[in-house]
């Protein structure tokens, strides 16, 4: 970090972080209100992967920035993600990359945080300033969490990448530099659509529960019935596995992995196969579609035929039974794999592992009595 042996600027403006806060949401308002853009007060930064940034920036720049703005370390260390998310680390694809890994943010010019009208016209009404929750940084959330909008770089006026933070009277706002479109807030008697349908319900939901798993909070028993957040984490890491992994399947070679064979909810229209986009990049480098189609994946996994419902549509081939997707799954999977998976599955709850161990042929583990009330 070349600058960091350099004396630390004061800075006139520091406003204080809320306590449930993005660092990175943190950092533009200090940014804003000093009306110095980012990259020019921290340039060492802009090499650094957001996610690594809001995770664990490192002691050296956290020490930097509570100088800067005259806040206790500890303020800026409970902003951290670890620290927002006590079970952070049960899920192995969230944890921050290897420093190989780690790329900076190629996005430099355009908006540096997940952008949502809505969220940007609320505040606009009640005249507050904007920032961005803790839970906006994690990778797994890819739609906005208030109001189940796709995120955006783009300005909606113009629709290019020229959207600012600036600060107005103490608070933070959003406007566009081409075409100075300004968030509005909705009329009153036009409520925000809050329950989006289909492929955005099924990925709002899930987001939803893990933010709420990952603060140690049991998530909906709509997806296995009721389970703890950790048993919940479990299986959602078991199925990252399983779905993210290439060549597991013995039919279909080293680049397919099973998220490939959800054909059925893909987001992207045009003909590059999930694994294409993907290949070897770790879960922060992928975009935010295939990070979606991940989430609708696991989704469709733990839902089984339920799914079909919600999606409004099913797959074609192969016709799907009533354990669906370890139906097509088990019956393709290498023979170590499909142990590992059965290994994995015995500690998953008593509705997932039924359809796992009829679809195997195999009693995985005896499931109690009262349990297949539930199943
Ligand atoms: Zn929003
Ligand atoms: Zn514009």
């Amino acid at each position: 970090m070349y600058l960091c042996h350099l004396p630390v600027p004061p800075l006139p403006f520091a406003p204080r972080p809320f306590p449930d806060e993005l660092l990175l949401s943190w950092i533009c308002r200090l940014a804003a209100a000093n009306h110095v853009s980012q990259p020019l007060l921290f340039p060492e930064m802009q090499a650094m992967n957001h996610y690594r940034l809001n995770s664990d920036p490192g002691e050296e720049i956290v020490a930097r920035l509570a100088a800067m703005a005259r806040v206790p370390p500890s303020t800026l260390h409970s902003l951290l993600l670890p620290n927002q998310f006590p079970n952070l680390p049960l899920l192995s694809f969230l944890r921050v990359p290897d420093t190989a890994n780690i790329s900076g943010n190629k996005d430099t010019a355009s908006f540096p945080l997940p952008f949502c009208s809505e969220c940007a016209g609320e505040e606009e009404c009640l005249q507050q300033s904007l920032y961005w929750r803790a839970e906006s940084g994690l990778l797994t959330t890819t739609l906005c969490p208030r109001h189940g909008a796709y995120f955006d770089d783009a300005c909606p006026g113009c629709n290019r990448g020229q959207l600012t933070l600036a600060w107005d009277h103490a608070r933070l706002i959003v406007r566009c530099l081409r075409c100075n479109w300004r968030p509005v807030p909705r009329q009153k008697g036009c409520p925000v659509p809050s329950y989006p349908s289909g492929l955005r319900q099924l990925i709002s939901r899930l987001q939803c529960d893990l933010i709420a798993a990952l603060r140690g909070h049991p998530p909906n028993s709509f997806w296995c019935g009721e389970i703890s957040a950790v048993q919940f984490l479990r299986v959602v890491d078991d199925l990252y596995w399983l779905l993210r992994t290439p060549g597991l399947s013995a039919h279909c070679g080293q680049l397919f992995t099973f998220t490939d064979g959800f054909s059925w909810t893909r987001l992207r229209s045009d003909s590059w196969s999930f694994f294409a986009r993907i290949s070897d990049l770790p879960f922060s480098a992928w975009d935010r579609t295939s990070r979606a189609e991940m989430l609708l994946a696991m989704a469709a996994a733990m839902l089984g035929t339920r799914a079909f419902e919600i999606l409004g549509n099913s797959p074609h081939f192969p016709a799907p039974t009533a354990f669906y997707p370890w139906d097509w799954i088990l019956p393709s999977l290498n023979r170590p794999y499909a142990q590992e998976l059965l290994n994995r599955a015995a500690h998953w709850p008593s509705r997932l592992r039924f359809s796992v161990s009829i679809a195997a042929g195999v009693a995985i583990m005896p499931i109690p009595l009262e349990d297949y009330s539930t199943i």
